[in-house]
């Protein structure tokens, strides 16, 4: 990590950033879920309503990560959406509207105005290239989550090449703007993919699960299950609070 830039943190010190939250999709739908990525509007309302309740507002993950270089990240929590489903627009954008938040979305470039062909169901629809822009000139951040949706572990440097850098390229290009964000599909890294993010010109990635947090690179995000009320919501927050206290304790180098 440069220590000419700015905000930059020293080097040697690791990332301590409030929580992150992951939501997939945001809806009513009756239908099947079985990768538990649909959670009702109506208790997505009450987990933005518990925030609001605890005195912390709900951002993109690019100006939590902001924040924090500039240590202003008090009382700010991220609020992440992968895939790009359309319903983020028609469920999930009125509610947090609603409680003045926003969020980053993840979208998959390769697969605009497609469906998730990665799992094998239900599928969902996938905003196209006016939806990307619809979400970002709401106020919410457009992060990449590949081209195709594929896993980055292990993968070869021309795959990590073309599913991150293009991905970006592409979005760069609807948005045109920059797209400092990415976040691995299944949350599926090594070093490499990292790398390869960090070189395509991104400023963070997040993953999947939920463990020790550090590097600008990996941070950790909290996986919001469909069930999840206030009292797990809490939980995670609570065990968020811990960890960083645990990462405080060790003044452990990255
Ligand atoms: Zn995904």
């Amino acid at each position: 990590m440069s220590t000419t830039e700015p905000h930059a943190p020293p080097a040697g010190v690791r990332l301590r950033i409030p929580p992150v939250l992951m939501y997939h999709s945001i809806s009513p739908s009756g239908q099947p879920d079985p990768h538990r990525v649909r959670v009702h509007p109506d208790r997505f309302d009450r987990h933005l309503r518990l925030l609001r309740r605890l005195g912390l507002r709900g951002v993109p993950l690019a100006e939590l990560v902001e924040a924090h270089d500039r240590g202003t990240a008090a009382g700010l929590v991220g609020l992440t959406f992968d895939d790009g489903y359309t319903d983020f627009l028609e469920h999930a954008a009125p509610v947090l509207a609603r409680h003045g938040m926003t969020g980053t979305v993840y979208v998959v470039a390769g697969r605009l105005a497609g469906r998730n062909e990665w799992d094998d169901g239900p599928r969902l629809d996938l905003v196209d290239a006016d939806g990307v822009r619809v979400i970002a000139a709401a106020g919410h951040e457009v992060g990449s989550h590949t081209l195709h949706h594929v896993s980055l572990r292990g993968a070869d440097p021309a795959v990590l090449a073309e599913q991150i850098g293009d991905s970006r390229r592409v979005l760069e290009e609807v948005l045109q703007a920059p797209v400092p964000g990415f976040a691995y599909p299944w949350g599926h890294f090594d070093a490499a993919a990292a790398d390869a993010v960090r070189a395509a010109g991104h400023d963070h990635a997040c993953v999947t699960g939920d463990y020790l947090p550090g590097d600008r690179f990996t941070i950790p995000r909290f996986f919001v299950a469909p069930g999840d009320g206030t009292p797990q919501l809490l939980a995670k927050l609570a065990r968020h609070s811990w960890r960083m206290r645990g990462v405080r304790a060790t003044g452990r180098g990255r």
